[in-house]
């Protein structure tokens, strides 16, 4: 490959592995060039800084694999197209693959997760994403700190974020945004009390989502989850659990509007998502202004239906086949 004198996205360097110190890890790519940890920095004007504006993905690698990297590149480029970025022109499918493959080797990674990162790039203190020529691409492959082993199977503890989803006539939560301030201070809700994850609804009252993972809740036998118009994201592991597991194992999987006294009444409930994986909510609290005001139980640790899907789970992530679709 020819170097140029200029890097862009289409002319990573391939340096000898033997070039990125270990030491220095994560190695990370930023416009064109990998940096170590120390030095991977962006400019204080790229939009994606200033105002939050980009997308991204988080994405797992697992056995060498990455997982339904079809379905991410997917979601990527089409949360792109959805606020006006045409990411295509800048960077292909092949480059954006090419670029993740690239630090998942320099980093000597077999199990872990990507961050990838397309900023609307540097521009003028003003809005207009117009005056940016050149998006950002930054993607760092790194190990994964999830939630602790005993956690899965005693279940964790939620509340009911009192702060609603941002409606999808102003934001789609569909679009995976740089976006996640309501997100994080729905989160700050949760840490106050004590726990990890909250369940937020949207302002009709419906359930959406967690702050960073989706939800499910098992009834009879039977599965349910909200269709993502109510404003949630189209999860991959949603879709991996519903579309691919649910029929492998036998369980029926709908999705379905409902509030919050139906989540209330489920046998089990669990959220998904990239990091995660999947996790049951044993119980779930409610809450006014930071004082707990109801406390709902809703398992003793994981139930039966999760636990058969975790497994199915770990069943594929760890075997020779992880799916890149
Ligand atoms: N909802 C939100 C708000 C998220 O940020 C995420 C990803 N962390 C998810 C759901 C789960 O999506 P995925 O399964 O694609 O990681």
């Amino acid at each position: 490959m020819t170097q140029a004198a200029e890097p862009t996205h289409t002319t990573l360097r391939q340096p000898l592995a033997s070039e990125f110190d270990p030491a220095q890890r994560p190695w990370v790519y930023v416009n064109g060039e990998m940096y170590p940890k120390g030095q991977a920095s962006v400019s204080v004007f790229d939009h994606g800084l200033l105002y939050g504006d980009g997308v991204f993905e988080g994405i797992r690698v697992y056995n060498g694999k990455i997982f339904k990297l079809g379905q991410h590149m997917d979601r990527l480029y089409e949360c792109a197209r959805k606020i006006e970025l045409d990411l295509e022109k800048h960077v292909s499918r092949a480059e954006m693959e090419a670029i993740q493959r690239r630090c998942v080797q320099v980093n000597g990674i077999r199990n872990g997760y990507i961050r990838l990162v397309v900023t609307r790039g540097v521009g003028t203190l003003g809005l207009n994403p117009f005056n940016c020529p050149e998006p950002g691409v930054i993607c760092i492959a790194d190990q994964i700190k999830l939630y602790p082993e005993e956690m899965y199977r005693d279940g964790m503890r939620v509340v009911v974020a009192e702060r609603r989803k941002v409606p999808v006539e102003s934001l789609d939560p569909r679009i995976k945004s740089l976006n996640y301030l309501s997100n994080i201070l729905a989160k700050v809700e949760a840490i106050k009390l004590g726990c990890l994850e909250v369940v937020m609804l949207n302002i009709h009252g419906q359930i959406t989502e967690g702050s960073g993972d989706n939800i499910f809740f098992a009834k009879n036998g039977e599965l349910f989850t909200p269709p993502c118009d109510v404003g949630a994201l189209e999860g991959i592991t949603r879709r991996f659990v519903k579309d691919e597991l649910c029929p492998k194992v036998g369980i029926k999987c709908t999705e379905k509007v409902f509030g919050l006294p139906e989540l209330l009444e489920a046998d089990e409930i669990f959220l998904t998502g990239s990091a995660a994986e999947m996790i049951a909510v044993r119980q779930v609290d409610e809450h006014t202004g930071g004082k707990i005001t109801r406390e709902h139980k809703i398992s003793d640790g994981e139930g039966p239906i999760t636990a058969k899907l975790r497994a199915a789970f770990k069943e594929v992530v760890t075997g020779d086949d992880v799916p890149e679709d």
